[in-house]
């Protein structure tokens, strides 16, 4: 079984596209598990809404999938992510809207937790650091944990002699997972942020019980193209250009 692990799509249908046509390069996939924040910030979420539920998928909300659809006020967010989401929510179909609302903060599955920011606090903490990591690992009760919410691929793997370490993780990075206890962050599919402007996205084979992280190129100033028809922040839509 191959599963396409993918966060923060971030309404970017051109980069979510440009995602799977790489996993399914790599052989069939079997579904995907997709870590939250399906939208805000980019030009197409009834899109990619859509196109994620054409797959079997396990899905948990992310902060930005609940400001869509009014389950969160946007008082935290900045300002052109609070206009995104204003935009958005705006946009969303009822069904959208009813999907994004009937979404769960957790999922456990066989070996793996999902959740968009962390367990201690699932919409909004930023896992970064190996004390988060630490705390992560107390309230963890599957082997893995997949986040997302930060947009930058890591890394952390339990260390029974000292504190973890959260560490980058690199384009065509292998991970055996064997008897230990991880945490793992995809990266930004729909809006990296480690400087690396390419698509950012894992794949789970359940045969040899590996995760490969990938990066992807995608037509960026296709969805810059669609942002600016949209009216989208000018910040948001150069962003997407440097992988900030
Ligand atoms: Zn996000």
């Amino acid at each position: 079984m191959r599963i396409a692990i993918i966060s923060d799509i971030h309404a970017n249908l051109t980069a979510f596209r440009a995602v799977l046509d790489h996993a399914k390069d790599g052989g069939a996939i079997d579904g995907l598990w997709c870590l939250g924040d399906i939208v805000g910030y980019g030009p197409h979420p009834n899109e990619c809404i859509a196109e994620l539920r054409s797959y079997d998928n396990k899905t948990v909300a992310g902060n930005h999938d609940l400001a869509a659809c009014g389950k969160m006020g946007t008082e935290d967010f900045n300002e052109a992510a609070a206009s995104a989401a204003q935009w958005t929510e705006g946009q969303l179909s009822d069904d959208a809207r009813s999907y994004l609302e009937n979404l769960p903060m957790t999922v456990e599955e066989g070996d793996f937790t999902f959740v968009h920011g962390s367990l201690r606090w699932p919409e909004w903490e930023y896992l970064l650091s190996g004390e988060q990591a630490q705390a992560q690992f107390e309230l963890q009760k599957t082997p893995i944990s997949l986040v997302g919410h930060t947009h930058l691929p890591a890394v952390c793997l339990e260390d029974e002699a000292g504190p973890p370490t959260l560490r980058p993780a690199a384009d065509g990075e292998r991970l055996e997972l064997g008897d230990g206890r991880w945490i793992i962050n995809p990266g930004g599919a729909g809006q990296p942020r480690d400087g690396d402007p390419r698509a950012s996205y894992a794949v789970y084979d359940s045969g040899d019980a590996s995760i490969t992280f990938s990066r992807v190129d995608y037509d960026i100033s296709a969805t810059q193209k669609s942002m600016e028809e949209a009216g989208l922040s000018q910040w948001l839509i150069e962003r997407l250009a440097y992988g900030r």
